[in-house]
């Protein structure tokens, strides 16, 4: 049975299985080779997920949601005709239909799926986009960096040994990662990023300065008029397309909004020097991720053999421009922006199912983690870039005698303070046997496995008993929950 490969995308997402030794996107009911990541109720309480969902949203913007992604691994609630969802059911939704589409296309049941997630993904936000698989009836088999799986769409025939620099822009999400590749092996040296800057930041900027130039020409703010911001924001993203290839382009949208006298419309011109001086700040920010993973995996630019751009925000002139000054090299652009994170995905679907063999995949781990200690400082355990899967050990005792359970708070990132980073979870060692205080000697160990989730496993040394850990995770959904979701959806 076929594995498929799914990049679940912020904008778009993509769905690809291999054909042969050639992997192959599969075309939406639609006929799109991209389905919008994008689901909208309608006004009769119909689902409607990508293209159809885009579609509706002018006319029914309240009821239509776009980039969930940003908002996976938080506790952010949807809110649809009095109805919350999480936004891993938003994406579970989504991926029901990339199951369907491609069950459709293969002609059989479509049961497991490797799923992409931008290599800067926390704990949480992996562990989101699993179970939204969960939710979708799919089972996810892996968890692959996005940056990752378009190297292995990259190099799948490349024999010689090379270093990649991976740049990797799409609608929500910026991830650069270093790799060394070549004979069938793919290893990830280093991995940075920003999970909240993407294409859609460079819309929100153009909408912005439209809804501006707007109130200044009539008088008419349109901050709360929602239909009249979808249009900006649609008109906005359709600009800056544009003039990723042309110097200058026209944004006219008729009847708007309406004043004292009568209908108001919008008719404005945006140059791409304006566009790159309304964005220069976005830019800037992709700088410090590249110095660092550069850094971390010990290379200059220089010996970067090949720069490799994907996710479709890298058709921006200016982008192109940032990485030929940084890395003083021209950008290979022989990849499909849009298709290579789903078609490596496909590729790593495949390794699994072993119709592809030979190929081996080493990856990181693109944050650190570590444990609280006294005064809120960080004792780190497991180094940013560590290829995964990995394990840290500590040992943990009690503060008083008599104690019988252990609390733990596991943190990511980079600082020496636990108040910076991500609190991943917190575990609660319990039924430690009764010992003075000090005498139990509990080892937990922390495990990254192949997918970049953490697990934890603790043993009292004194006695080998294994002890029972309590994880509470603050915004992921219990089994409990998953399984009544996926009822749901399976159900709808
Ligand atoms: P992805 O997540 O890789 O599908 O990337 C989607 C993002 O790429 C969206 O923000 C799009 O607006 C943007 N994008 C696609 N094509 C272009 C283009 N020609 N110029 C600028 N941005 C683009």
């Amino acid at each position: 049975m076929k594995i498929v490969g799914i990049d679940l995308g912020t904008t778009n997402s993509v769905i690809a299985v291999m054909e042969g030794q050639e992997p192959t996107v599969i075309t939406t009911a639609e006929g799109t080779r991209t389905c919008p990541s994008v689901v909208g109720f309608s006004r009769t309480g119909e689902r409607l997920v990508g293209v159809m969902a885009r579609r509706q949203a002018i006319a029914n913007p309240e009821r239509t949601l776009s980039s969930v992604k940003r908002h996976m691994g938080t506790g952010f609630l949807f809110e649809v005709d009095n109805r919350q969802y999480t936004p891993q059911e938003i994406s579970a939704l989504i991926l029901q239909k990339l199951k369907a589409d491609a069950e459709a296309f293969l002609g059989e049941k479509v049961q497991k799926a490797v799923i992409t997630v931008p290599a800067y993904f926390t704990d949480a936000q992996r562990q989101a986009t699993k179970d939204a698989g969960t939710i979708a009836g799919l089972e996810v088999v892996r968890i692959i960096n996005e940056p990752t799986s378009a190297a292995l769409a990259y190099g799948l025939d490349k024999d010689v040994m090379q270093k990649i620099l991976v740049w990797d822009l799409g609608g929500g999400t910026f991830d650069v990662s270093i790799l060394e590749i070549g004979d069938g092996v793919f290893e990830t040296l280093a991995t940075c990023g920003d999970n909240r800057l993407g294409g859609d930041d460079w819309d929100e900027r153009v909408m912005n300065w439209f809804a501006e130039q707007f109130q200044k020409e009539t008088g008419v703010n349109l901050e709360r008029d929602r239909p009249a911001m979808q249009r900006l924001k649609d008109a906005a993203e359709k600009a800056k397309v544009e003039l990723s290839r042309l110097s200058q382009t026209n944004i006219n949208l008729p009847f708007l909004s309406s004043g004292k006298e009568g209908p108001l419309h919008l008719d404005l011109d945006l140059s791409r020097s304006q566009l790159e001086r309304l964005c220069a700040d976005l830019l800037n920010r992709l700088i410090a991720p590249t110095k660092q993973a550069l850094s971390d995996s010990r290379l200059s630019a220089a010996d970067i053999d090949r720069v490799v751009l994907v996710g479709g925000s890298t058709r921006m002139p200016s982008i192109q421009e940032l990485v030929r000054n940084l890395l003083g090299k021209e950008p290979y652009t022989g990849l499909n922006p849009d298709e290579a994170v789903a078609m490596g995905a496909a590729i790593q679907a495949a390794i699994l199912n072993e119709e592809v063999v030979g190929v081996l995949l080493l990856d990181v781990t693109p944050l650190s983690l570590g444990i609280e200690t006294l005064g809120g400082r960080v004792s780190k355990m497991i180094g940013r870039n560590t290829t995964i899967p990995t394990q840290g050990k500590e040992t943990f005792t009690t503060a008083r005698d008599g104690q019988t359970s252990v609390e733990i708070k596991v943190y990511q990132g980079e600082s020496e303070l636990a108040a910076y980073n991500k609190l991943l979870a917190t575990f609660q060692l319990t039924g430690i046997p009764r010992m003075r205080r000090g005498e139990p000697r509990i080892e937990v160990t922390f495990d990254i496995d192949v997918n970049g989730i953490v697990h934890a496993t603790a043993i009292e040394q004194n006695t080998g008993k294994q002890q029972q850990i309590i994880i509470n995770n603050a915004i992921g959904l219990s089994l409990d929950e998953i399984e009544r979701l996926s009822k749901q959806v399976a159900g709808s």
